[in-house]
């Protein structure tokens, strides 16, 4: 239910709605992993393509992994309000369209957004009923060996991600559910339990 139209939120009420998930945890700790399984899981759940500022990587397509946009239109489309929620994380911008959202719940889908802890938080302010999920690491020894092993940040990128990993750890227990993500068929049984 969002919030910004009361009117639009009872209609919504009255129609069976879809549910949106909204998986956060420090780069490298496996999100996208969960997030495909899931996907496989639940024919009825669709993923949000987020936007973002970054370069795609090797092998990132528009409009796949994300829609890779400037600078200039991100700002453009913050001022015109089209965002549900936004962040700057890792030295980019990040966000998530709100027509592409409630289109999909409308169409009594369930979402799944895979966003930052400070864009999961926007979220639960304009939707509570969003249910918040945080994929934590065993350790953060873990954590750096997946991010590494991954093999596609550079150092300094690598960097950046650890250090925020700290302070996206210390606001796990704002989520509704926390997986470990250690042994990964038991963190994809898991998500598939809360989801269905
Ligand atoms: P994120 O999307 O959170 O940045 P990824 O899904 O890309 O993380 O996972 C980071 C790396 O860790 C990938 O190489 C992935 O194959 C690996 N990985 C994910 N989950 C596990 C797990 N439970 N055990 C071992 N390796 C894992
Ligand atoms: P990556 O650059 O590794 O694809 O993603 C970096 C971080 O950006 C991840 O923590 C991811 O969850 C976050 N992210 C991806 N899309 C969004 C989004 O739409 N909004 C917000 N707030 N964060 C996002």
């Amino acid at each position: 239910m969002y919030r910004e139209n009361e009117g639009a939120d009872s209609e919504h009420r009255m129609m069976k709605t879809g549910r949106l998930f909204v998986l956060s945890g420090p780069s490298g700790v496996g999100k996208g992993t969960l997030r495909e399984n899931a996907l496989n899981d639940a024919p009825n759940l669709k993923y949000s393509i987020s936007c973002t500022t970054r370069k795609p990587r090797d092998g990132e397509t528009d409009g796949v992994e994300y829609r890779f946009i400037s600078r200039e239109k991100f700002r453009e489309d913050i001022s015109q309000g089209l965002f549900l929620e936004y962040a700057h994380v890792h030295e980019d911008y990040y966000g998530t369209l709100k027509a592409d959202v409630v289109r999909e719940l409308e169409a009594g889908h369930d979402v799944l957004l895979e966003i930052d802890v400070q864009g999961a938080l926007q979220v639960r302010e304009k939707m509570p009923d969003a249910v918040l999920i945080f994929v934590a690491p065993p350790s953060v020894e873990v954590l750096e060996r997946r991010l590494r092993g991954r093999g596609t940040e550079a150092q300094e990128s690598l960097n950046v991600r650890l250090e925020n990993a700290l302070k996206e750890l210390a606001l796990k227990d704002e989520y509704d559910y926390i997986i470990v993500n250690d042994d990964l068929h038991s963190a994809c049984e898991e998500l598939r339990k809360i989801i269905l």
